[in-house]
């Protein structure tokens, strides 16, 4: 929770979908995943193969519950059908295509029609208009513009809503700040790991970043904890919103906190959310954790049943103070799949960076290196302290590290050496912040 202790901004217009009466929303959505399960049946070969061999027909769907007897789709199968196997209109319907930068093979492609695009620019805007911007607002936007869907995704939105839009991208700090500085942005969005960068360089700059009318920052791209919050809500006088998306689905703005900042509302009118058990593949209660599986109730041109995300979340099944009807999930501390093992343990680097944070003189930059030497797997934790107790007496370096590696075995329950460095000797980020690196050989 934010310490920041504003009240809450005027409703805006944008978001009155946010509190459609329950049973209105439902009906809502059944009514759109009828319509989407039928377009992808009758217009995708791959659904449509999967849909028979489950003994499934769209007309089937009776209830908001049947979404669980549909097949999954998973990201390979979006691979698999490179680049245009799973669009669901033909090519002159398709305005706009990204595509991931993916790491290995073949990238996964995503389109997009002039409707697609229209409900994306709508989510992005109850995004930005849920932090409490509006016309008037000058948003610098730090996401990549490009294939990825960051930059475009968050562009659109912000100029549906009537804000200005600084459309810069990512990269060249010190310009970012110069411009943040002499245009007077009041909201940025970008990774929070790159704004954590940008308020060390606008510090050494000597520009205090607290004294800009900089007030709220849309973050995202990559899974943060409140630790990082606490940091960078000290450090500047922005109040940090944790903003959820990925290109399979539509990109940004598939959820976003509001003033409460107690987890992510899901445009519900526009996404369908379950949470499944990640082993079992069972549909989960509410408030109970699991892998967050989604399905595209709106888009056209390629519209994705049961996604599953990899990210790891639960309902909250509490209505929020805002009053907004479409539910939260609780921020998202770690994938499925960037668990790494170590000595048999799973291990996430959000349980690492929340015990690193918790102790007073760290810095949020750390990179967990994997090795293994004779057969035995062994963990370095390195971790940037400030700059005060870097220059402080050897003896009290001793004592951080064994509280850090004292509180990193608490977590996890392992043993990690832990190495203290300096100030900027971690790489920086750009984009996504790469917290493990592992050198063991397969
Ligand atoms: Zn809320």
């Amino acid at each position: 929770m934010s310490t920041n202790n504003q009240p809450p901004p005027a409703f805006h217009p944008a978001s009155a979908p946010d509190y459609l009466p329950l049973p209105q929303l439902r009906d809502l959505q059944l009514q759109r995943l009828r319509a989407i399960v039928t377009r992808a049946y009758e217009r995708v070969d791959l659904f449509r193969k999967r849909m028979d061999e489950h003994g499934m027909r769209p007309g089937d769907l009776k209830s908001l519950d049947d979404v669980t007897r549909l097949p999954f789709t998973v990201k390979t199968d979006l691979r698999d059908t490179y680049p245009f196997g799973l669009f669901a209109s033909p090519m002159r319907e398709v305005v706009r295509l990204h595509a991931s930068s993916g790491t290995t093979g073949k990238p996964i492609v995503v389109a997009y029609t002039q409707d697609d695009i229209n409900v994306w620019s709508s989510v992005m805007m109850r995004s930005f208009a849920a932090c409490g911007l509006h016309a008037g607002d000058i948003i610098q936007n730090a996401y990549g513009y490009g294939l990825f869907t960051g930059g475009l995704g968050a562009h659109y939105g912000a100029e549906a809503l009537g804000a200005t839009v600084i459309p810069i991208s990512g990269g060249n700090t010190e310009r970012q700040i110069m411009v943040m500085k002499d245009f007077g942005v009041t909201a940025i969005c970008c990774t929070p790991s790159y704004f954590i960068h940008l308020i060390e360089r606008a510090g050494e700059l000597g520009i205090e970043m607290k004294k800009l009318p900089l007030r709220a920052g849309v973050f995202g791209a990559e899974p943060w904890t409140e630790g990082m919050r606490k940091h960078i809500e000290a450090n500047s006088a922005v109040k940090a919103f944790d903003i959820y998306g990925l290109s399979e689905i539509i990109g940004p703005g598939v959820g976003i906190e509001c003033q409460y900042q107690a987890g992510l509302h899901i445009f519900e009118d526009h996404f369908l959310v379950e949470i499944v058990d990640p082993e079992t593949d069972k549909p989960l209660p509410g408030g109970t954790e699991g892998e967050l599986v989604l399905t595209t109730l709106s888009k056209n041109a390629m519209p994705i049943i049961r996604y599953r995300t990899h990210d790891i979340t639960a309902i909250v099944p509490e209505q929020c103070a805002c009053g907004r009807t479409i539910r939260r999930i609780r921020r998202i501390g770690r994938r499925s799949d960037d668990m790494f093992i170590i000595r048999g343990v799973n291990v996430f680097p959000s349980q690492i960076e929340t015990a690193l944070l918790a102790v007073e003189g760290t810095l949020p930059h750390y990179q967990i290196v994997l090795t293994r030497s004779k057969g035995l797997d062994n963990m370095e934790v390195q971790v940037e302290v400030t700059a005060e107790v870097f220059t402080d007496k050897i003896s009290s370096l001793e004592g951080l590290q064994k509280k850090l590696s004292v509180a990193i075995e608490r977590v996890i329950n392992i043993r990690a050496d832990v190495r203290l460095v300096e100030p900027h000797t971690i790489p920086r980020s750009e984009g996504k912040a790469k917290r493990v690196s592992d050198q063991r050989k397969m």
